[in-house]
């Protein structure tokens, strides 16, 4: 059983861009226009490289347009079991980096609010695990503070934030299509070679590609199968509830229970892929009934909300299988990707596609830095 696909943020009408109808040269061919791909399109195109987008749908109709909209410093591991897998210097160098991407996004996205987030522990053992998060971040020199409200006990992390995941995407779209960076929207991408793309049925005859596409990465490049793995991730949303407070956005049981009260006073929620991991898996994005009965059960009875769900909605991501660090590399000779967020890509995802627009720019594609070594 599933229900219709309908995202909260996508309230306001977006003209399309026309899809790819003759074959084209450039410098560099981007897939995917989600917040990552248009983050590379941006670089490349302030570096004067000759580049264009392409995306099997409209702007922002991956995850980068229907996301939870926290902003969250970090990879998606916490930074203590970051630490434990990739040691102190490594892991808080991608935290800090992750920083420096928050103080980016604050200066040039308006939506942007820094309210901080909390993890709340659902039981002791989850709390002991916040115990520990703390003691490696102090130590690390991160930010984290103890937290005890009327959400629970926890952390609170006071340089996070959220802020209107679609918004953005437009707005970065917008901004390339004014500057006269050609983007092509429901122009899906059915081959990949070096220097080619066919997308539209149509050949893209590229010195570069770079493949920005987080959930269904390795259907389009089945060279990444058993690196990555797309599951869907699902949400819901309510209309304003005012007897609730919740001034920042809270995530629960280690992250798989997120919820975040809008300034209009509604709740977004999603979660419950704990519950539900096995039938998750794969490249559906419609929301089910099991899934959202789970998320709706954990609004009413954790959050307490009792307004009506006025939105249900699920996105493709994909997860990382051998790292806890995102997917971030050549895949093919002059073949670029960045994927593999593991539910956490608004800040990575767009910092692993300036790292390889970057390379791409400076001739360094040999040492995408940061992300391997
Ligand atoms: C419900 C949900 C909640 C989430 N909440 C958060 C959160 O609160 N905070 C956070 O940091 N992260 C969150 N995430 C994860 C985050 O949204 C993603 O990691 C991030 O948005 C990925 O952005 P992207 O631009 O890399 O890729 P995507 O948004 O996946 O964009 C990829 C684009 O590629 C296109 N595409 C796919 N296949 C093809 C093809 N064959 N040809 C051409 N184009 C193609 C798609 O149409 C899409 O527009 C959430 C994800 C979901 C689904």
């Amino acid at each position: 059983m599933y229900v219709q696909n309908d995202v909260l943020w996508n309230k306001k009408p977006w003209v399309a861009g026309p899809s790819l109808q003759n074959e084209l040269r450039c410098d560099v061919c981007v897939i995917g226009l989600g917040a990552s791909g248009l983050t590379a399109l941006t670089y490349l195109s302030e570096h004067g490289m000759n580049a264009i987008g392409v995306d099997a749908g409209m702007v922002g109709a991956g995850a980068a347009g229907s996301n939870g909209g926290f902003i969250l410093a970090g990879i998606a591991a916490f930074h203590h079991d970051a630490v434990d897998v990739l040691g102190h210097a490594r892991a808080t160098r991608l935290y800090k980096r992750t920083l420096d991407e928050i103080q980016r996004l604050a200066s040039e996205e308006p939506s942007f609010e820094k309210r901080g987030s909390l993890r709340i522990a659902k039981d002791d053992d989850e709390y002991l695990d916040c115990l520990r998060q703390r003691a490696t971040m102090q130590a690390d020199g991160l930010s984290v503070e103890l937290y005890e409200g009327t959400e629970g006990r926890g952390l609170l992390v006071p340089t996070d934030g959220v802020f209107q995941p679609l918004e953005r995407v437009r707005r970065m779209a917008m901004a390339l299509r004014g500057s006269g960076v050609s983007l092509y929207e429901r122009s899906a991408v059915t081959h990949i070679e070096p220097q080619l793309v066919v997308a539209n049925g149509n050949r893209i005859v590229c010195r570069h590609t770079i493949v920005a596409v987080d959930g269904k990465l390795e259907y389009i490049l089945p060279q990444l199968t058993g690196i990555l793995k797309t599951t869907r991730l699902q949400m819901l949303a309510t209309a304003p509830d005012c007897t609730l407070h919740y001034p920042h956005p809270v995530y629960y049981n280690y992250g798989y229970d997120y919820w975040q009260q809008r300034q209009d006073g509604s709740i977004a929620i999603g979660g419950a892929r704990d519950k539900y991991e096995a039938t998750e898996w794969g490249n559906a994005t419609y929301p089910t009934l099991d899934v959202q009965s789970a998320i709706e059960f954990r609004l009413r009875e954790t959050v307490g909300c009792t307004a009506p769900i006025l939105h249900r909605w699920g996105a493709s991501v994909a997860y990382r299988l051998d790292d806890v660090r995102p997917f971030v590399g050549q895949v093919l000779p002059s073949v670029w990707a960045c994927g593999g967020y593991s539910g956490t890509g608004n800040l990575v995802g767009t910092l692993c596609a300036r790292d390889i627009a970057t390379a791409l720019i400076t001739g360094t594609q040999h040492s995408i830095t940061g992300w391997h070594d």
